[in-house]
């Protein structure tokens, strides 16, 4: 059978250079970059060079690089160090309400121990309003988190702006950009940004390591108190080969992304023209133009969303969908549940995410695949024929609530 993976977005194999690159730290190369002695001098210096090259992917100086475990480590670091370390300032906190768990779970959290948390809408295409942000703002604002880049829709935010606004305001700006790094040009520097997280697994390094940026002069109360690693801002031994195999991807990341872009756009653009032609009432979520090249999240409407997957899925094609199955409770994304999607919209929402191993048969597969897939579910779907036109006695509103 096929295998056609397009759910990068939830991760990425480890592309071949960089596991060549980490190897040597899984098995000979294993010395404690803090030991002075042989075993330890080399994994120190390959722990620097690596953080030179996510450096350089940034545009920021290499003391500004904290390694983490992960993304979601990198978040928390990131807004609880920053936020006890500005408690005496102010206990005020922007954010929205599309943000990935990592942040969203964090700022609840945050908001059950003394802190206020405004969580900023966003429109019918993921897009915030600016005018919303400045009006949040008071004198007790100490941190703005806002993600880079929705890893469900794609949708990218202004972030230039935001870090304008946040210096205007001398508040510090986190941006949890692990869906953007590597995916995009990411300058630090221009964009106004103290705080930014990124996170192997989502750009071709494997799970386990992550990084943050930290500007210079920005005060972090460390997550993890231990030794000295990461000057003092987050013990634990060092996971030399995970960033090694981060650096590695960073380079990759920042000597291929012209070409990547390219590449997944067109690809991007292809699944999404050949779906929306092919398929009726499919819809697009997420402004149509302000995205990651990789990502692409459409309704299906009349059709559930897990079903497409299974279906996809039997077929050899990876994907994912807009709502979670918790506790037998078929859960609409809060991402699409923010921008005012419908019930019926967002349970059958179904994310493509592509990434640097996919071709233009792989999009064709799915061309060919999931139409009659559609089809087949929204035949035995009363509500559709209903709302096409069928049967008479079962009333559709476009708000999808629905009567029998
Ligand atoms: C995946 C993801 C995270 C979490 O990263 P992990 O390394 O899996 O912990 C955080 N934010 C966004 C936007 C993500 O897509």
């Amino acid at each position: 059978m096929k295998r056609i993976y397009f759910d990068n977005n939830a991760t990425t194999p480890i592309h071949p250079e960089v596991f060549d690159a980490m190897l040597p730290y899984l098995k000979d190369e294993f010395g404690n970059p803090s030991s002075i002695h042989w075993a330890g001098r080399n994994t120190r210096k390959v722990i620097d060079e690596a953080r030179e090259k996510v450096a350089r992917l940034l545009n920021c100086d290499v003391g500004e690089i904290i390694f983490t475990s992960c993304g979601s480590e990198g978040d928390n670091l990131a807004i609880k160090g920053l936020v006890e370390s500005k408690r005496d300032k102010g206990n005020h906190i922007i954010t929205t309400k599309v943000e990935h768990p990592a942040v969203l779970t964090t700022c609840k959290y945050l908001a059950k121990t003394g802190f206020d948390v405004t969580f900023l809408d966003v429109d019918n295409q993921g897009m915030l309003d600016l005018d919303q942000l400045k009006k949040a703002i008071t004198p007790k604002t100490i941190l703005i988190t806002i993600m880079f880049a929705n890893n469900e829709t794609g949708v990218i935010f202004p972030i230039e702006e935001i870090g304008r606004i946040a210096k205007e305001h001398n508040i510090t700006f986190h941006t949890d950009a692990v869906q953007g790094v590597g995916k995009v040009p990411i300058d630090v520097k221009k964009l106004n940004i103290d705080l930014l997280t990124l996170s192997g697994h989502k750009l071709y390094a494997p799970k386990g390591v992550g990084a943050i940026y930290v500007k210079r002069g920005v005060r972090l109360v460390p997550l993890i108190h231990g030794g000295h690693q990461e000057r003092n801002r987050r013990g634990g031994t060092e996971n030399t080969a995970g960033i090694v195999a981060l650096g590695k991807a960073c380079e990759i990341a920042h000597r291929d992304m012209e070409q990547e872009i390219k590449h997944l756009t067109a690809l991007r653009d292809r699944l999404e023209k050949g779906l929306m032609g092919k398929i009726p009432h499919a819809r697009l979520n997420g402004h149509p133009k302000n995205r990651i090249p990789n990502t692409a999240n459409i309704s299906f409407e009349f059709a559930e969303g897990e079903s497409i997957l299974l279906n996809l899925d039997m077929k050899g094609i990876a994907a994912s969908s807009g709502s979670a199955c918790t506790s037998g409770t078929l859960e609409p994304s809060h991402v699409l549940v923010a921008m005012g999607v419908s019930m019926e919209a967002s349970h059958s929402s179904v994310r493509f995410s592509l990434g640097r191993g996919n071709t233009v048969e792989d999009v064709d597969y799915v061309l060919e695949v999931l139409p009659p897939i559609v089809e087949k579910m929204r035949s035995m779907s009363p509500l559709y024929s209903a709302a096409t036109g069928g049967a008479a006695n079962i009333s559709f509103t476009e708000s999808g609530s629905c009567s029998h």
